[in-house]
């Protein structure tokens, strides 16, 4: 529900997923969902109706045969037959015949009949215990939507590249890659009824400096585009209709932010290093080659992850070996000799490419990343060799995401190997002491941290994952995102694990994850005996500001008594209470 303080003042609130404030008209974007109106006809409309169902099912066979087309082109015909049975879908006798006589019968306009049939037809699929037909579900929610999109003349890709002036867009749900093309100048920030703040669009949101809420449950049904709103980032909230008060009361917030930011310049040259003397490396996470200018200024030393597969996303085809060599290359030459760690295609999970890999029912638990990657060799193989080639050119680094057991891990540094053997028989230059890290986001890979070490020169944990997979929370479903605890005594204990494992064998341990950029989070990892952090740009000078405030010595106090604790809030709330005392300014919102 959302509260009324004042007179047209509505306020919603949801989970802050990146920081700052912005205030300007909304944009609501169409739900995906269809609301379909039933129309009676008239004794004449009835062939018409026909008609139209049957240039929908053409146009839409029509776009399938494309999509197929450039699959088959860019990777070969057993990827394209994925299409093949959606396109068996469109001569379905039983939704054909059944919509027709719907149409005939009850004289209704063909999206309600075509809805209609659908719907029953994909109820009885989910009641058939056959785990095949019940797949097909899928497959049939794709082509049918498809075919109401084209009934109701509806363009299928809401395109935020092109906006034709500044606002805030509000949604039920945006996916990383629409996040990833917004366009910057016109969109403010936006709000979703769903997310939670370690989804990819909420990363990528803060990657891009767009102010975002997300998990405000029904607010995209609840407003009209053109409301006037003003969006907090920082605290989660949308207000819409701000009084006169509210408006100002937030210029004070704006205010106090940019006093904030002035201090924070000041730390971006300088070394994170402790009170006591203890060095943090910081690194940045990029998504993009472009950021690596960015990662200079934000005061990073380096990138610590480069998230490659927003190559891939927004696109039909994925890039080949030259383009990916060009990107990777580009940012190694800007940041030289600082490093780049470049993680292979994490692909799947929130990060979805339907020309690539078929939707799942648990996309979190399936074909992603490293498994997806040893299954595509000619994909995983052109990756390689580019990631190997830019390291001729800079401090390069290759990371593999998802390693869940050590066979993944052996199989990508055979198919590694073999790459670096075709580039030295092409005389193509490499490093061939090229440092290959595991991210460390599965709970098996945490427990086998210990032989996974022999195989590789650091580690990086993905703490986004790690808690998901640890606590069996969904990172992007908002209902459970209480359960999401960072500070869970399971992981601090599985952090430690993996940090004494790898400090046995002598190798580094970077945590890339969301929590390494939360100043509250910092002084445990530290603590927890992480050697490096990487974080989005924008969240690197707070770190560092924090990190030249505190004491390593204090911080390692506080985790060994933290590691005694039971209680997830408890812990929480002690590094709160350290992190704010050591540097009360960040914490004015
Ligand atoms: C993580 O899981 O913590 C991580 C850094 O990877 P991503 O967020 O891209 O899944
Ligand atoms: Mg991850």
């Amino acid at each position: 529900m959302a509260e009324r303080l004042h007179e047209g003042e509505l306020i919603f609130r949801g989970i802050p997923a990146s920081a700052g404030v912005c205030r300007g008209n909304i944009l609501v974007l169409d739900r995906p969902r269809h609301d379909i109106q039933r129309r009676e006809l008239a004794d004449g409309e009835v062939a018409r109706e026909l008609d139209r169902f049957e240039e929908a099912l053409a146009q839409t066979r029509l776009q399938l045969l494309d999509v197929q087309r450039k699959v088959i082109e860019s990777l070969g015909a057993q990827e394209g037959s994925i299409f093949d049975a959606q396109l068996l879908v469109l001569e379905d006798p039983v939704l054909i015949e059944e919509t027709t006589r719907l149409i005939r019968t009850q004289k209704v306009n063909v999206e309600h009949a075509f809805h209609t049939v659908v719907n029953r037809y994909l109820d009885a699929l989910a009641h058939i215990q056959d785990e095949y037909l019940r797949e097909r579900a899928a497959d049939v929610r794709d082509v049918t939507a498809r075919v109401l999109d084209n009934l109701l003349g509806r363009n299928q890709e809401l395109d935020l590249r092109h906006l034709r002036e500044p606002c805030i867009i509000i949604a039920h749900d945006l996916t990383p890659s629409q996040t990833a093309q917004m366009d910057r100048k016109n969109v403010l920030g936006f709000a979703t009824d769903v997310g939670s703040t370690t989804s990819h669009t909420a990363i990528m949101a803060r990657s891009l400096r767009i102010p975002a809420v997300v998990g405000l449950k029904d607010v995209s049904q609840r407003l009209r585009s053109g409301q006037f709103a003003l969006l907090d980032g920082f605290n989660g909230v949308l207000i819409v209709n701000p009084t006169d008060q509210t408006l100002f009361e937030y210029g004070q917030l704006v205010r106090r932010q940019a006093t904030l930011a002035e201090k924070l310049r000041e730390v971006i040259p300088l070394p994170a290093v402790t009170l006591d003397n203890h060095r943090v490396p910081l690194l940045a996470n990029v998504e993009q080659a472009a950021d690596a200018q960015t990662v200079r200024e934000s005061g990073a030393e380096g990138i610590g992850l480069f998230r490659t597969e927003y190559l891939f996303l927004n696109r039909d085809t994925p890039p080949d070996e030259e383009e990916q060599f060009e990107a990777y290359r580009q940012a190694a030459i800007t940041l030289r000799p600082l490093p780049v760690v470049i993680r292979t295609l994490d692909l799947g999970g929130d990060k979805l490419l339907s020309t690539l890999a078929p939707p799942e029912l648990n996309p979190f638990l399936g074909w992603r990343a490293i498994r997806f990657c040893l299954q595509q060799p000619d994909i995983f193989r052109a990756q390689l060799r580019a990631i190997l080639r830019a390291s001729a050119e800079g401090n390069v680094k290759i990371m593999y995401p998802m390693i869940s057991g050590l066979d993944e891990l052996k199989q990508a540094n055979a198919l590694l190997t073999r790459c670096k053997e075709e580039l030295r028989a092409e005389n193509k230059p490499f490093d061939d002491h090229i440092e290959i890290g595991a991210m460390i986001e599965t709970p098996s890979a945490a427990l086998i941290a210990d032989v996974l070490a022999q195989h590789v020169g650091f580690f990086s944990i993905g703490t986004n994952d790690l808690i998901q997979y640890a606590l069996a929370v969904d990172r992007m479903n908002e209902k459970i995102a209480h359960l999401y605890e960072p500070t869970h005594p399971a992981i601090l204990r599985l952090i430690r694990a993996t940090v004494d494992a790898a400090h046995a064998r002598g190798i580094r341990v970077a945590v890339c994850g969301e929590m390494a950029g939360d100043p509250v989070l910092v002084p445990l990892l530290i603590g927890l005996g992480v050697d490096e952090l990487s974080a989005a740009p924008p969240l690197i000078a707070p770190v560092k500001y924090l990190v030249r405030r505190m004491k390593i010595s204090e911080a390692r106090e506080l985790t060994a008594s933290a590691l005694q604790s039971d209680s997830a809030a408890d812990i929480a709330a002690r590094f709160e209470a350290f992190a704010r005392r050591a540097a009360p300014s960040l914490f004015e919102k």
